[in-house]
């Protein structure tokens, strides 16, 4: 029988915003062997070219063979994405509902994007051969940039690389290509494994709490499993991870690291460095240029890093000998990003763990609730660090009852005196406040006008020293008015306050004092936050105020005195999450005293100094804390207890997300048949952001599954709904944020 045989087809990921996959035809000569999933593919895509990812190559296509385009160029010689990458990524893209090629693209620095060859530069290594080491470079006094070169490379019998032949030699290349050619050189891709050098750093003795943990880790190693390291601040949990990736790095395994935003400071890399020379730590964040970023990755995925530390989308980065994958403060919000592809970085670390096969270490003083309800049903073990690690003792906690207090823009009398007396002793001072700027209200005296923003429905914060009006919400300002621009009266109040106003006031009563403000707005300047830092490592007696980017990471030595101005706010938030943020953001602020040998005090401002949540607070009891909120949890029914999808649409005209929603709303409902129910649509909690009118539709189910069963079918016909069109639309698995 005469068969033709059928086309293989590359099925490819595509940057676009649609819900699919795309076939082509295969290159012209090009080996079907070739094509390796996970390669790169140059593609005719409408009129222009883009970079895609082959998925697969099959014999199925989505539309007939005779209409498919043919790719135009094989960009990688080797897969750039491993198959655990991109199975997780495929995973990720159904889980949280968002288009593949954008989730792909999120996975390549940049200039893989491009198409630009996945080549680490900063890795050719240069080597003397046999020959080149019995050359004298004395001898060679006719050419002495050879000499020079030659020399240099004695020097470094590990090999020298570009980089550091740049900080050394200028135009150095042509010399290196005599020398090759002579045979006195060769270039190796990666430098030759080194020499392990004997850690200088001294290791603490571990504790009895600290040795359990790692023992208990280490004895998983090869196979999944889920730990909580659950240990209040300064229990040494850092310690313990220093541990466990110790024994990694000596079975020639990679350790992924994710951190906070906030909490990836040079302090915590060099604490790395130090303790693990002659390792390469690759350092993936935001603030890296491309050129960077491309270098870290490809020593991820190529396995020449050991350690790879970095923030959220460090996550989607291929590793060569995966060994473990570590998050610290997993409670974090930065963890989930909250925009495009809305991953939780936390949750996806955990599928791709237990895909590898290897454990995976959570890290926190304040675990989230779906962390804690994880060890309850047994999915995670739970190891608990109840204990500050060395001679550290915990701070104590004690509510201030500013009921019928005067407070002094904020800051009652009782805890100025203890400000005072903390200074008097030598000790640093830390407030915290929520808001930044001066006030968060301008009002009119005259007439009640409020400053109100034009684009949000929001009022405009007073931002005294740049003399401004400014809307935390969307960005824009306007100057301060000096009259009411309805009355013209001149009496004009700023109501209520902010960092900056305690600043001013703090000013006032401590004037011989130095005093530091830390907020978005004073660490605006690149290295701002570094310096500001250092002075207070250095300095004695001196006040931080600040917002909660001082809540995290960072190890403050001589502070004794932790104030929260008000801590009213996470009692009565709609955010049925406020109260476990407010326990957490008290903890870790709390965490910041008191860290060497000098006992700490936590003083918190309240108006319901009976309210079982503050009290709980007050034992340090995180756990006692989190278990009273899980009950309440259970009993509304909310996460962890069930599992929630929200569909959020906004437009400049006002009826089109609603209008928008209600077709989406009667689409799920034609669709489920899991039982998942459906609520609204309501407006946003701030309706109007940014100019924009903005509404949501909630999708609930206790369970996971049927969640999932209803999501995927139904997104698809979303994409096709007219109304669809005159919004802008984005679905939310797994929310943390309810706006
Ligand atoms: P965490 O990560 O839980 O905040 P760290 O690991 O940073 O805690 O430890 C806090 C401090 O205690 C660090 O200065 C660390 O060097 C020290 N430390 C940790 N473990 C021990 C130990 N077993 N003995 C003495 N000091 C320790
Ligand atoms: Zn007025
Ligand atoms: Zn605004």
């Amino acid at each position: 029988m005469n068969h033709k045989p059928t086309p293989a087809v590359l099925r490819v990921a595509i940057p676009t915003p649609l819900r699919r996959s795309f076939d082509y035809l295969p290159p012209k000569n090009i080996e079907l062997s070739d094509l390796k999933p996970g390669v790169r593919l140059r593609l005719p895509f409408g009129r222009s070219e883009v970079v895609g990812i082959l998925l697969e190559v099959t014999q199925q296509a989505q539309v007939a063979a005779v209409r498919l385009k043919r790719a135009i160029q094989l960009l990688d010689v080797e897969p750039i994405l491993s198959p655990d990458m991109l199975w997780l990524l495929q995973w990720a893209s159904q889980y949280y509902q968002h288009p593949i090629g954008e989730v792909f693209q999120q996975a390549m620095p940049v200039l893989l994007r491009q198409g630009r060859p996945a080549r680490n530069k900063g890795l050719e290594h240069w080597h003397l051969t046999t020959t080149g080491l019995a050359v004298d470079p004395e001898a060679l006094s006719r050419a002495p940039r050879q000499a020079e070169l030659l020399a240099l490379l004695k020097h470094h019998p590990n090999g020298i690389s570009a980089a550091e032949l740049n900080c050394q030699l200028s135009q150095w290349r042509p010399v290196m290509a005599r020398l090759l050619e002579k045979s006195w050189v060769e270039k190796r891709e990666r430098p030759a494994s080194r020499p392990p050098t004997p850690p200088t750093s001294i290791k603490p003795e571990l504790n009895n709490d600290q040795l359990l943990a790692v023992n208990q880790i280490l004895t998983t190693q090869g196979q999944y499993h889920a730990f909580l390291l659950d240990g209040v601040t300064g229990s040494g949990k850092t310690e313990v991870y220093l541990r466990v990736i110790e024994s990694l790095l000596a079975n020639n395994l990679q350790a992924l690291l994710l951190v906070p935003e906030i909490g990836l400071t040079p302090q915590l890399v060099s604490r790395f460095q130090r303790r693990f020379q002659g390792t390469p730590i690759a350092v993936l964040h935001s603030a890296l240029n491309d050129q960077e970023r491309l270098q870290a990755w490809l020593s991820a995925a190529k396995g020449e890093a050991g350690v790879i530390i970095g923030t959220r989308s460090a996550l989607l980065t291929p590793l060569a000998r995966p060994g473990m994958i570590i998050v610290d403060e997993e409670h974090d919000l930065s963890f989930k990003q909250q925009e495009g592809f809305r991953y939780s970085a936390r949750d996806l670390a955990v599928v791709r763990a237990r895909h590898l096969n290897i454990p995976i270490i959570l890290g926190s003083a304040t675990p989230a609730l779906e962390s804690l309800y994880n060890c309850d049903r047994e999915r995670f073990t739970r190891l608990h660090l109840p204990e500050r690690a060395g001679t550290a003792s915990p701070p104590e906690f004690r509510l201030l009852d500013v009921r019928g207090q005067k407070l002094d823009n904020g800051l009652s009398a009782q805890l100025l005196s203890h400000i005072q007396s903390h200074l008097d002793s030598d000790g640093q001072v830390l407030l915290f406040i929520n808001r930044r700027g001066f006030a968060p209200v301008l009002m009119c005296h005259d007439c009640g006008w409020h400053a109100r923003c034009n684009r949000c429905d929001a009022h405009m914060t007073v931002h005294q020293h740049a003399h401004r009006l400014r809307c935390h919400h969307c960005g824009s300002e306007r100057p301060l008015p000096i009259n009411c621009p309805d009355c013209a009266g001149t009496e004009m109040l700023q109501v209520g306050y902010g960092t900056e106003r305690v600043e001013q006031v703090l000013k006032v009563h401590f004037p011989a004092t130095p005093i530091l403000r830390i907020d978005r707005d004073t660490t605006r300047r690149k290295g701002a936050m570094q310096s500001m830092l250092e002075q207070v490592k250095q300095g004695k007696s001196q006040i931080l105020v600040g917002t909660q980017m001082l809540a995290k990471g960072h190890h403050f030595p001589n502070l004794t005195l932790v104030g929260l101005l008000d801590a009213d706010y996470g009692l009565f938030s709609a955010d049925f999450r406020a109260a476990e943020r407010l326990g957490q953001l008290v903890l870790q602020v709390a965490g910041r005293a008191g860290r060497a040998e000098r006992q700490g005090e936590v003083l918190i401002q309240t108006h319901h100094p009976e309210s079982p949540l503050l009290q709980s607070l007050l034992t340090h009891d995180y756990g006692r804390f989190a278990q009273a909120l899980l009950a309440e949890r259970q009993a509304a029914n909310l996460p962890p207890f069930s599992h929630l999808a929200l569909l959020r649409a906004e437009a400049v005209d006002a009826q089109a997300p609603l209008l928008f929603l209600e077709e989406a709303r009667s689409q799920a409902a034609a669709l489920n048949s899991a039982g998942v129910e459906l609520y609204g649509p309501f407006p946003a909690p701030m309706e109007r952001r940014a100019g924009r009118s903005r509404a949501q539709l909630l999708l609930q189910s206790s369970s996971r599954a049927s969640l999932q069963q209803l999501l995927t079918p139904w997104l698809q016909r979303l994409e096709t709904l007219k109304s669809g069109r005159r919004v802008r639309w984005s679905i939310d698995v797994d929310p943390l944020e309810m706006f």
